[in-house]
């Protein structure tokens, strides 16, 4: 059984198990990963984008897209709006 790696940037790290839902069964254990992607990702290469984590690639592809005026909206966005 190959380990889980992050890949982003060249990182090989290796990921540790979030949650073992069955300690005996591989299959079942649950890895960080990025909610955009699904690939596995470490936290120094991930972070969380309310309350999703993003990893670093996906990150800069949607910072790409969005107009830069929108990057500051958000980050003056009101919460009760
Ligand atoms: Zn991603
Ligand atoms: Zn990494």
């Amino acid at each position: 059984m190959s380990p889980v790696k992050c890949s982003v940037d060249g990182c090989n790290r290796k990921l540790q198990p979030t949650l073992k839902a069955d300690p005996r069964d591989r299959d079942t254990w649950f890895y960080r990963e990025c909610e955009s992607c699904f690939k596995p990702v470490c936290e120094e290469h991930s972070s969380g984008i309310e309350g999703r984590i993003i990893c670093d690639r996906c990150r800069r592809e949607d910072e790409a897209k969005q107009p830069p005026e929108k990057l500051i909206d958000l980050g003056f966005r009101q919460p009760t709006e």
